[in-house]
């Protein structure tokens, strides 16, 4: 079909022999069209060729793309394209795939693509670096002891750059260089080492009967088109390995596999099993990956030397060649949501890529959502079910404090009753993980004397204190600033107190309690990023940790061996926020945390701690029956008609004058298209009114599930008066997030 859509005119210059080529391609702008280009001399492109072209002023990455060129364009003001680069053309599939995304979220698909060609260092081939070998032989006219600690180095005659021999030797760089200038160490050029090929054939854990029932329905699978799967699994129950061995046959049927998960932080623990399982690490593409390892890996993705990609929800946008399979692993999770820019759900943006390129996609849970489940229902995905732990360890018991009758003393956050059960933990040589999702030490500042609330400069959120950063920080919009001595309302000094708990402060009362316990505070803003959570995770798995205080960072997908007591401090948390999947959101976090208790040996125990032990929430989880929270959640799903059987969007409308995005808010509402189908609340104003100093009001739009939702938003955006003076209305195709 390729050939069939490019098409070529008679250049205007007369000569007929020579004819160019008239391509459209697709630019990352914020336009729906592609722009059409002359090729240059001597070329012939492909779609999915990648190439730099004039745009406006600027030079510009897009990709050749399908369809037709604009042939009514006089040729002489056609512009041509000015760089044709050299590395693969992006598939079909990926193309389909931008198209696809792009149509459903209502984006440009120049700024999906844009997704796909992030880097432009990937984009060419790597150009070998500069570096130096040593022969062994040649000897400098004096040794001294910092020549003699290099040439130490050098001596395993592999290349190394200048900085990367000087740091191994433990000397500065003119070491080197004086070694260089008397021909002792030679120039050479070094290219990275080709990246290792994990391998299929090593051999996996002997499965248990179940693991193998579900792995062969899965590997069986693999190479015979596409079919959506729900692993569902109790934590602990193996899905990791299971899936491993539907991995293992796309890399015998030389195909490519990628594992999508929510959180930076759990990758570390994955690629060493990964490592275990296949006799290397895989790739890994994710926001920390140093430039040059992230063009090294975009081209071996696009070529195919690169096999299994382990990578955040960006990952689903590398071009790969022959991609065969992907686990989308803890699918419950939030994170797979993108909200700015291309808002969409990685979730089920990978099924739609499965079933675009014909292969298989799993996703992973022990706690899947009320939509994965009820797509199993409609038929849409197949169930797979692992209701056991693998090492036939029991699941944790669950009990609650109610806080209203046995809670602790004012300013104290953790019951009596917990402080028991952590210290018969310790007595036992056992591990404690209180779980608290908030970040911080106290979630509210204020001044005891005058009342004053330190809010944020920019969004409607106060600010949390970091007792340990000594600041009052923004968690919406990282605004931070000094925690002051003295209240900046009423000068009293000593008067500020921290009103409800965060991390910091439960950590504060439990080396109170315990001082001679191993404490650990497990947040995502500690500083030290993704290698120091690694660490400390691996610190509580050897064991090196009695008690560890988490936010959700730790609820999600490690194994650690000797946690038996897992606290709740505050398990109505989340309950009270306006999210129509408040209920089921929480339901997970707690299901989730309280199952790393007692993985591998069983005897686990989790606590909640609550002020509202009826809540249906709280009563599912104690009574260990998720079947009937999951009924109920389904039938209140289906009587609101809300998602997945009703659609929903939300437009949201924001502009730094408040009552500016308000007035444009009321117009794009009454200039909705009439439908009796479309059901749209509001303007209302958002839960978080403020962030980043826009002000922000929203509409939601609901629908039966069979209508064109994303048709309907069109013919209305492009018929409402156009947003003027910094308004900008964003699309959000079924929001997960109510704020
Ligand atoms: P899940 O992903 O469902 O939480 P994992 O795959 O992480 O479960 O398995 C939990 C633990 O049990 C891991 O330490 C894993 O190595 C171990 N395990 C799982 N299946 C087996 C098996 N068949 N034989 C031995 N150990 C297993
Ligand atoms: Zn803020």
């Amino acid at each position: 079909m390729e050939q069939a859509d490019i098409f070529e005119v008679e250049n205007g210059a007369g000569a007929s022999q020579h004819r160019a080529q008239i391509v459209p391609v697709m630019v990352p702008v914020a336009v729906d069209k592609t722009y059409s280009y002359k090729v240059p001399q001597g070329f012939h492109l492909e779609p999915g060729t990648v190439v730099k072209v004039p745009l406006g002023g600027q030079l510009v990455i897009g990709a050749v793309w399908e369809g037709e060129a604009d042939t009514s364009l006089d040729p002489k003001k056609l512009r041509e394209i000015i760089h044709v680069y050299d590395c693969p053309p992006l598939s079909e599939n990926i193309r389909r795939f931008v198209d696809w995304v792009a149509a459903w979220t209502l984006s440009p698909p120049g700024m999906v693509l844009r997704m796909v060609l992030r880097s432009e260092e990937a984009l060419e081939p790597e150009r070998p670096v500069p570096g130096v070998l040593w022969d062994g032989e040649s000897e400098p006219d004096r040794i001294t002891a910092a020549r003699k600690a290099v040439l130490e180095i050098a001596a395993n005659r592999m290349g190394w750059t200048k900085a990367a021999l000087a740091e191994a030797a433990g000397v500065s760089t003119s070491v080197v260089d004086g070694l260089r200038k008397q021909g002792v160490l030679q120039d050479i050029e070094i290219a990275s080492k080709p990246l290792p090929v994990p391998d299929p054939t090593r051999p996996g854990k002997q499965l248990t009967e179940q693991q193998r029932e579900v792995s062969s329905i899965l590997t069986q699978q693999i190479g015979q088109g596409f079919t959506a799967f729900l692993l569902d699994g109790v934590t602990g129950s193996g899905k990791t390995e299971v899936y491993f061995e539907a991995i293992a046959e796309a890399l015998r049927q030389g195909q490519q596999a990628l594992i999508l998960l929510p959180e930076i932080a759990l990758t570390a623990q994955l690629l060493e099993r990964f490592e275990e399982r296949f006799g290397t690490k895989p790739a890994e593409w994710h926001s920390k990956v140093p430039g040059r390892r992230r063009a090294q890996t975009w081209r071996g993705v696009a070529s195919s030397e690169v096999k299994v990609v382990i990578g955040a929800r960006s990952a689903l946008f590398l071009p790969f060649k022959q991609l065969g399979f992907i686990v989308v692993d803890e699918e419950h999770d939030g994170a797979y949501k993108q909200d700015d820019r291309v808002p969409y759900n990685a979730r089920d943006m990978a099924v739609v890529l499965g079933h675009i390129s014909a292969f298989p996609v799993v996703l992973a849970s022990a706690t899947p959502t009320v939509e994965s489940r009820i797509n199993v229902e409609m038929g849409r995905y197949r169930l797979l079910s692992l209701p056991e732990r693998a090492s036939g360890a029991a699941l944790p018991t669950l009990t609650s404090i109610d806080m209203r009758v046995d809670g602790p003393e004012r300013g104290k956050w953790i019951a009596p009753q917990l402080m028991t059960r952590l210290r018969e933990t310790l007595a036992n040589g056992d591990q404690a993980l209180l779980f608290l999702n908030r970040r911080g030490y106290a979630p509210l500042t204020l001044c005891r004397t005058c009342g004053h609330r330190f809010h944020c400069e920019n969004c409607s959120a106060w600010l949390v204190e970091h007792r340990f950063k000594g600041k009052l920080v923004c968690h919406h919009c990282g605004y931070s600033q000094p925690t002051p001595p003295a209240c900046p309302e009423c000068g009293r000094a000593d008067s500020l107190v921290a009103c409800g708990p965060g991390v910091e402060r439960v950590a504060e009362e439990v080396i109170d309690a315990f001082p001679e316990a191993r404490v650990l505070v497990l947040s995502s803003d500690m500083g030290g990023g993704a290698e120091r959570i690694a660490k400390e995770m691996k610190l509580v798995e050897d064991g090196e940790v009695d008690i560890v205080i988490g936010t959700q960072l730790v609820a999600k997908g490690h194994n650690f061996p000797q946690l038996t007591l897992v606290g709740v401090i505050d398990a109505d948390l989340g309950l009270a926020n306006g999210d129509p999947r408040a209920a089921e959101k929480t339901y997970q976090l707690m299901a989730q945390v309280t199952g790393r208790a007692g993985r591998i040996h069983g005897k686990g125990v989790g606590i909640l701690q609550t002020y509202n032990p009826e809540q249906p929430v709280i009563r599912a989880l104690l009574s260990g029956n998720p079947e009937s929270f999951y009924a109920v959640e389904t039938e209140s799903r289906k009587n609101a008609a809300l998602p997945p059987f009703g659609r929903l969007a939300a437009l949201i409308i924001s502009a730094e004058d408040r009552l500016w995005a308000e007035k444009y808010s009321r117009v794009l509402a009454q200039s909705a298209p009439a439908c009796e189908q479309v059901t749209i609340l509001g303007p209302a104003e958002a839960a978080m009114a403020q962030v980043r100093g826009r002000f922000r009001f929203r509409l939601l739009v609901m629908t039966r599930r069979a209508f064109d939702l994303q048709g309907f938003l069109r013919s209305w955006l492009q018929s409402a008066p156009p947003p003027t003076r910094g308004l900008r209305v964003q699309v959000d195709i079924d929001p997960q997030s109510f704020l």
